[in-house]
């Protein structure tokens, strides 16, 4: 196994672990250590246990809320975990280092399913997305990444192993108790948690334990290997454009693609508002821009098994799309690899432009970065709760655009600072758009986790008591707090 001592050997030798995605500064450690597979992680563990060095679970590094960064201790890296293998029963086994592009091209060579979970960055791994309940444009119809993994191997304090199967370990009236962790109480929660929502652990009444360790973000162990489902790979993808030319007909069809019934199968449901439509105009890259009257574009990715239903989507979708006054003639993509390209291109535009824009203006101003919000609220509040994030952005006369999962209910506002006076209006803004989102029934993060960057915000979403109650499910799997 690879380890390396000392803050300034692990700084001169892999400083990639002090930088993930989110931007966030002052990463350090005294050492670090890459294990190959689960026994070398046990005894690596329980070396840290015994000598009291902290730990900080690393996995593909492409986190937005720095849970992965250091402050410390040790950290250790799932990077090394490469094991892959096609299970008796269908399922694939994957080391917790396995990143979800190498994930796909197995499954696609090895078998006739795909992985659903697709949180874009394909460089994520197999352990980072199951310790964040990574999602993405499909969960929409194929949930989060909690619905795939059916198993679990766990490294806990002192190196004790949990091999973890799903339906094997059931709470009962808020308790559970487990041979290797002993009994664990879910604290009674003042309201249900919503249902994308990766702020805090999971906790519902008759849950899964495996479900307490998907979603807990490197705070209860070290995820070395995983179980996941594989859904059957549906004949036709389609993907499609449309940009409606008024606010009313993007949310009539929004509407009305929400309640859309069979034939129509709709796999992600995403919008880019006028802004992100302004913004791109502004900001040219190679790919061809909005159509002039475009106010608003709705991405939608829909599926069918057959040429039959493929020809039913197509013409249901058409008759949407005119019924709602938006033009299928203005609408990009289609079923082709390369319509479909053009779409997964242009979706990437947006966030390439506004990270573009912002490293301009820290060329200008060093400690300028970007503010991205993360909340969800039910889908019946959806339009408030876009309508109000984006009053809190406009009242603060800041550079923003939405986007997002609005098939969750689920938005990204992002604000670009030019100055440092704008960096503090943008964190005061996205605190408010969390606190409105918790003020909805919603969550703070629906899907990034809270990391270090947003670990505060627990409080706007959980009482003192439900807080403390978390700490105690921790205090008894991790009794001196090593991991996290
Ligand atoms: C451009 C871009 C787009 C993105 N889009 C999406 C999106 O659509 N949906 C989405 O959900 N996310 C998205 N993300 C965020 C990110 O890709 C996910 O959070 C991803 O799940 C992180 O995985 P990772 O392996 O990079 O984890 P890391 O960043 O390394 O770590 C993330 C957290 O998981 C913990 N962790 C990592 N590995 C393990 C392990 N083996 N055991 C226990 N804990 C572990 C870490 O301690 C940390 O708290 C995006 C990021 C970028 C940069």
């Amino acid at each position: 196994m690879r380890s390396v001592t000392g803050r300034k050997n692990v700084s001169d030798m892999c400083a990639d672990l002090l930088q993930d995605e989110s931007n966030l500064s002052g990463a350090w450690c005294e050492a670090a250590a890459w294990p190959e597979n689960t026994d070398e992680a046990r005894e690596y563990i329980r070396e840290c246990s015994r000598t009291g060095m902290q730990l900080t679970v690393s996995g593909g590094l492409t986190g937005i809320s720095g849970g992965a960064l250091p402050e410390g201790g040790s950290v250790i890296s799932a990077s090394a975990l490469k094991d892959i293998r096609l299970q008796g029963n269908g399922n694939i086994a994957a080391g917790a280092g396995v990143t979800i592009e190498e994930l796909n091209s197995f499954v696609s060579t090895n078998t006739d399913g795909f992985y659903p979970p697709d949180p874009t960055e394909e460089s994520a791994s197999v352990g980072g997305t199951i310790a964040t309940d990574a999602s993405g444009a499909d969960s929409f119809l194929y949930g989060s990444t909690r619905k795939w993994v059916e198993g679990l191997k766990i490294v806990l304090p002192f190196g004790k192993l949990l091999s973890i199967k799903r339906g094997m370990h059931m709470f009962e009236n808020r308790t559970c108790t487990h041979p290797v962790l002993g009994t664990l109480h879910l604290p009674p929660l003042r309201r249900e948690q919503p249902p994308k929502n990766a702020a805090g652990y999971y906790m519902r009444e008759g849950m899964d334990l495996i479900d307490l360790f998907i979603g807990s973000e490197g705070t209860l162990g070290f995820i070395t290997e995983a179980e996941l489902k594989l859904a059957p790979e549906p004949q036709y993808v389609i993907d499609l454009a449309v940009f409606p030319e008024n606010a009313g007909s993007f949310w009539e069809l929004y509407d009305s693609l929400l309640h859309a019934e069979e034939p129509l199968r709709i796999r992600a449901l995403e919008m880019m508002d006028d802004r992100c439509m302004d913004f791109l105009r502004s900001h040219p890259g190679e790919l061809p821009l909005p159509p002039v009257n475009a106010v608003f574009c709705l991405l939608l990715r829909a599926e069918a098994d057959s040429d039959e239903h493929l020809e039913e989507i197509l013409v249901t979708l058409d008759d949407i799309l005119v019924a709602s006054n938006s033009s299928p003639e203005t609408a990009w993509g289609g079923f082709e690899p390369s319509e479909r390209k053009r779409i997964k291109d242009f979706r990437h535009a947006l966030p390439e432009a506004v990270n573009h824009c912002i490293s301009e203006s820290r060329r200008k101003c060093p400690s300028i970065h970007k503010f991205g919000s993360d909340g969800a609220v039910g889908l019946s509040r959806f339009e408030e709760y876009y309508a109000r994030v984006r009053s809190i952005l406009e009242e603060r006369s800041l550079p923003f655009v939405i986007f997002g999962h609005a098939g969750d209910g689920h938005i990204h506002a992002n604000a670009m600072p030019e100055n440092p006076r704008q960096m503090l209006l943008a964190d005061s803004a996205m605190r408010e758009i969390a606190a409105s989102a918790v003020e909805m029934g919603g969550t703070v993060s629906a899907e990034h986790g809270l990391g270090k960057l947003k670990l505060d915000y627990l409080k706007l979403m959980y009482s003192e008591d439900e807080i403390k109650g978390m700490e105690v499910i921790r205090r008894v799997i991790d009794p001196d707090f090593l991991f996290g």
